[in-house]
């Protein structure tokens, strides 16, 4: 099957060979080994000298876990968002009682950093800055570099989602003055769900030790103190990080530049093709993903038919619209085990599909 969605994302065959591994002490010596490798092997990927933490949850773990270790009850957060993950991000500091204040972007459009250091200066309670890398539901990738500038130098806390977009797409933790980074094990890292990495820089360490909001499963203290015999509080999910080994053995080779510049090469190979097929992709092009393409549907296209004669006839599982543009856009997936020839291919069938879906180049 070509999957070709936005995570889990395809896993390499010596990912899923080293998924075969029959389990060890998780705190027995084979395995402090493997999590101090597998820490150091990450900060790479961050671009950070912060350390890095594995939480045996999904992405949105990861985001939870961001929230309650860096604020307390009542505290402003200025929530940026251009889609349904910036929403979640902002659900999640609501539910634990933090005041969220939005700015949003329309859907297709980048967050953009004068509006984010405006909100700043309007409101000099805020304390922390949430901001999602790359726009997963409508495919554009916010610049972080530029958001995160505005916030630290008014001194908030930049808390990062990049959870589609790391070791894919450029993020530079230290360079960029992030405070806190979150991705997962199924987009970029080739390896299946069930893992979220984090990292905190000295001054998320800090709000650390005032934050008051409630944790225990998610307390990155406990984490801390547990990486310093490199173990974890509780039980990991040891095939996940054997995964990542494999993935990182991979990524490694290849180099973070070189991986970059390849999901530069494959994104440019989707967007091409779906506008030599007479679609037209959603949102503004200037922030279009490198690991997404978000296309639109048409009067003469329904995304969701499309979808289901995709995988029923050509066995390629593409993802649809979320949220409000469920049955409006359909999104490929083009991140982490990707290259050239697996976009040419879903072009190819695409081109076949999009017929039988009844969809008319003349009548968009
Ligand atoms: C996939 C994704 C998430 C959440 O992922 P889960 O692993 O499903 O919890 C969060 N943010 C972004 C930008 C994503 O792409």
């Amino acid at each position: 099957m070509n999957l070709r969605i936005p995570g889990p994302t395809p896993c390499p065959d010596t990912v899923l060979k080293a998924m075969s591994k029959q389990m060890i002490n998780h705190r027995g010596r084979e395995f402090k080994g493997m999590l101090e490798k597998t820490c150091h092997r990450l900060q790479t990927f961050f671009q950070t000298r912060n350390d890095v933490f594995i939480l045996t949850c999904s992405g949105t773990g990861g985001m939870e876990t961001a929230i309650v270790n860096t604020l307390s009850p009542g505290d402003h957060v200025l929530a940026t968002t251009n889609g349904a993950f910036g929403d979640r991000f902002a659900e999640i500091a609501e539910a634990f009682g933090t005041k969220v204040q939005r700015l949003q972007f329309e859907w297709g459009k980048a967050v953009e950093p004068e509006a984010v250091q405006e909100a700043i200066h309007a409101n000099p309670a805020i304390k922390a800055v949430l901001m999602t890398h790359n726009e997963t539901s409508t495919g554009i990738t916010n610049d972080i570099k530029a958001i995160a500038d505005v916030a630290r130098k008014a001194g908030k806390l930049t808390i990062v989602d990049a959870i589609s977009s790391l070791g894919s797409l450029d993020l530079q933790t230290d360079n960029w003055g992030i405070d806190v980074v979150i991705t997962g094990s199924q987009k970029g890292f080739m390896s299946p769900p069930g893992l979220a990495m984090i990292s905190l820089s000295p001054a998320a360490w800090e709000a650390n030790k005032q934050a008051k909001l409630p944790r225990y499963n998610w307390d990155i203290a406990k984490y801390k103190s547990f990486i310093a015999l490199w173990e974890t509080p509780w039980t990991p999910a040891v095939t996940g990080v054997y995964a990542l080994n494999a993935a990182m053995d991979l990524m490694e080779k290849e180099g973070i530049q070189n991986i970059f510049a390849r999901h530069a090469r494959v994104a440019k190979v989707a967007r091409e093709g779906v506008l030599s097929l007479g679609l037209e992709l959603f949102g503004d092009l200037k922030y279009c993903s490198n690991v997404i393409t978000a296309v639109k549907g048409s009067d003469s296209l329904d995304p969701k038919k499309l979808l289901i004669i995709l995988e029923d006839e050509y066995d390629t599982v593409l993802a649809g619209g979320q949220k409000k543009l469920d049955g409006k856009i359909f999104r490929i997936g083009h991140l982490g085990h990707v290259n050239e020839k697996d976009m040419q291919e879903v072009i190819k069938v695409l081109k076949l599909a999009l017929p039988k879906a009844g969809f008319n180049r003349s009548r968009q």
